[in-house]
């Protein structure tokens, strides 16, 4: 039998886990492709026959630079910008980034606006507010569903001069999402903790993109950072070099010991990113697992449910809950017995999430799809 394209770039991509391993629909950190965890696990012994292990390598050493050096490259690759965009890593999750953002760019007596689509873009927007002047530019949470949907164009507002507007591309809580950035004049910054490298995406409508890594880069701990180098010379210069991003750009993100270990996995995901055939790949194989489960969803005859409007809903975290949540916990439980873990919602949403990144296994929807059905019927 001859294959197509598309089941030949489907074999590159997990499939059923090894022995003793789970289907793990964790939010994050989340699962990873078995063949990087394996390249990870020979590296902390032995990294490249040098004898010394990744954990143990010194950051100011040869082999340390070159991985750095790959990390970024292949970054940079599925990113798809050119030299005017700095591609580095930042110490800390995309929380720490949230507070630096006004630090780095918003000046006493000016402001910056947060599209608040989840729970994620009003953290970034209250911590934001602990130290600057800044506002809503659309109030997701008082929609008469919280979160239900993310703002058409020309629905939110933009501040004269503010000097960004935040918002979250894909809301890992409610399972909505932006399929395209928002058209604005001002400096734009995407928030894509859990949407990095899964579908092509214009990196250069925007002044900068950050991620934490533990969902599609692997490792907690640190951030992937893509942004505009005349948009990081913008901040200011009193704050100590630690806390501006520019500085951590220029120092190639080796300004003191950085988060080595992170950096490394992060470059081996985005490798695999790249050898699975980049965003444009991922985001065929991603939309085929999310249908998967959202006609579940759908063809269940109102069994299962949730707010979030169709046309924004997301490819990575499929969220929907049963008629009672004395139901969702059994179908939580049970669904463990088929060895699917990490299903229970997030505990401001409630119901179920499944959430499929880049290297969760088509198998593992195909699997939940059909419990959800034997569920509903049984129910
Ligand atoms: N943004 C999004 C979209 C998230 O899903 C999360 C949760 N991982 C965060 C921000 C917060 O990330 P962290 O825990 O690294 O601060």
């Amino acid at each position: 039998m001859t294959q197509t394209a598309a089941s030949v770039t489907r074999t590159l991509f997990p499939q059923t886990p090894s022995k003793g391993r789970v289907y793990n629909f964790s939010a994050g950190p989340a699962c990873m492709p078995e063949c990087v965890l394996e390249q990870i696990r020979e590296e902390l012994i032995d990294c490249r026959g040098g004898g010394i292990g990744l954990l143990e390598l010194s950051h100011r050493g040869a082999l340390y630079d070159a991985l750095n050096n790959e990390a970024e490259a292949a970054c940079r690759k599925a990113a798809g910008v050119g030299s005017d965009y700095a591609v580095f890593f930042m110490p800390g999750g995309a929380t720490m980034q949230f507070g630096l953002l006004p630090l780095n760019f918003v000046g006493e007596g000016e402001t910056a606006a947060y599209i608040d689509t989840s729970i994620w873009s009003y953290k970034a927007y209250t911590e934001a507010a602990r130290c600057r002047t800044v506002s809503i530019a659309f109030d997701g949470r008082a929609l008469p569903a919280k979160y239900a949907r993310v703002p058409k164009n020309g629905e939110f507002t933009e501040p004269k001069g503010a000097k960004y507007l935040l918002y979250c591309q894909n809301n890992t809580v409610e399972g909505t999402t932006f399929w395209a950035p928002p058209e604005t004049s001002l400096p734009l910054i995407g928030d894509a903790t859990s949407d990095i490298f899964s579908r092509p995406w214009d990196f250069t409508k925007h002044a900068m993109i950050l991620a934490a890594g533990q969902k599609n880069l692997g490792a907690s701990g640190a951030s992937l950072i893509v942004a505009r180098k005349d948009f990081l010379a913008s901040a200011t210069q009193k704050l100590p070099q630690i806390l501006r991003f520019e500085d951590h750009a220029n120092a190639r993100s080796i300004l003191n010991t950085p988060p080595t270990f992170a950096v490394r996995v992060m470059g081996l995901m985005a490798e695999w990113t790249l050898k699975v055939g980049g965003p444009e790949a991922i985001a065929k194989n991603n939309a085929y697992k999310a249908n998967l489960i959202w006609n579940a969803v759908d063809n269940s005859g109102g069994f299962y449910s949730w707010p979030a409007e169709t046309w924004c809903r997301s490819h990575l975290n499929v969220c929907f809950k049963t008629p009672k949540p004395e139901l969702d916990a059994k179908f939580v439980a049970e669904a463990e017995k088929h060895g699917l873990f990490g299903l229970l919602g997030h505990r401001e949403a409630g119901g179920m999430r499944a959430s499929i990144y880049n290297a969760f296994p088509v198998k593992g929807c195909e699997i939940l799809a059909d419990f959800m059905a034997d569920f509903a019927r049984r129910a």
